[in-house]
């Protein structure tokens, strides 16, 4: 069966607009800031995304683009003005930044409270002790999809491929605290193929086009292809979906499974980010 990252999303953006409304007619509008560094296509292109679901859904959004070369200490000033600026419940610094800006002190200068990307210390922190919070998107949209299609996770054998502080390491905390018997595979992994053929749930998160091959998953397994590779045929993930699909019981095809969550997600962390701002003032 293949998941759809779509309908999923779709569901959860109904109920997201519907919170919007609601938020509204309070005259309360949940605000989102990216900031985005440089000129790299890609990211680009997310940021755009990102602004167009927020316009959708009714939220106010602003976009900061940034010189390749800005210094750190302007990129702080300004996250510094956007902590500080009420209409506005999330931040959002679109990653990697350029060499010469050290992304850990700029993740930390965001406010944890409009922290909607998950990378703060502190909210990290709080994933990591399962105290509630902020749930890093593109993981907390795996969780979305595994529970849409009621797919059991406690006691099972999950394998996430990828350490990724925002995919891989985050997902594998979440598969835990499904109760999921959780191993983490990385490049220096030995017997890789041993381990991805015992896996009942496989999280693919490496960013190498149609690496996990059927021969490498057990029949009936559930795989979730995070991947994103601009292949010269389009789009592919981590996953050579149809041979794999032959044997899975459940799959996201690439694009159109976790893609669409993640900025579902992010739509969703800004949301209960205003909410909670707003409702703790009072
Ligand atoms: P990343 O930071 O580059 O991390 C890749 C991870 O894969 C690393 O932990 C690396 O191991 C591991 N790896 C690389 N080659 C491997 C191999 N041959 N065998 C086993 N492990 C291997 O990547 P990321 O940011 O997590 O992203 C992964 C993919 O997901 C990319 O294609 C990215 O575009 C995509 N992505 C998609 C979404 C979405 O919304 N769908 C969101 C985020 C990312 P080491 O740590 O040992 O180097």
């Amino acid at each position: 069966m293949i998941i759809d990252g779509k309908l999923v999303s779709e569901k959860i953006r109904t109920e997201i607009s519907k919170r919007v409304q609601k938020l509204q007619s309070q005259n309360i509008v949940p605000g989102l800031a990216v900031i985005i560094v440089g000129d790299n296509p890609a990211s680009q292109s997310y940021v755009r995304s990102k602004q167009r679901t927020c316009e959708k859904l009714g939220m106010y959004s602003e976009q900061y683009d940034l010189d390749a070369d800005v210094s750190e200490s302007e990129l702080l000033t300004l996250i510094e003005k956007l902590n500080n600026t009420e209409k506005l419940h999330g931040i959002l610094v679109q990653l990697p930044l350029p060499k010469h800006i050290d992304e850990s002190r700029v993740i930390e200068a965001i406010d944890p409270r409009k922290d909607v990307d998950c990378f703060h210390p502190l909210n990290v922190g709080k994933l990591t002790t399962g105290v509630e919070g902020f749930k890093p998107c593109t993981p907390a949209g795996i969780i979305e999809l595994l529970a849409y299609y009621e797919i059991e996770l406690e006691g099972k054998e999950a394998v996430v491929l990828g350490r990724s502080n925002i995919v891989g390491k985050p997902i594998a905390l979440m598969l835990l605290e499904k109760n999921a018997t959780v191993t983490i595979c990385h490049s220096r992994t030995k017997n890789l193929e041993t381990i991805l053929k015992r896996a009942d749930i496989i999280v693919a998160a490496i960013g190498k086009p149609h690496f996990l091959k059927a021969d490498m998953v057990k029949e009936g397994a559930v795989i979730i292809d995070v991947g994103i590779n601009r292949i010269e045929t389009g789009l592919v993930g981590d996953v050579a979906f149809e041979p794999v699909q032959q044997k899975t019981s459940y799959i996201t095809p690439v694009p159109g499974g976790v893609g669409p969550m993640t900025i579902t997600m992010l739509m969703k962390n800004t949301l209960e980010a205003c909410e909670k701002i707003a409702f703790d003032a009072k």
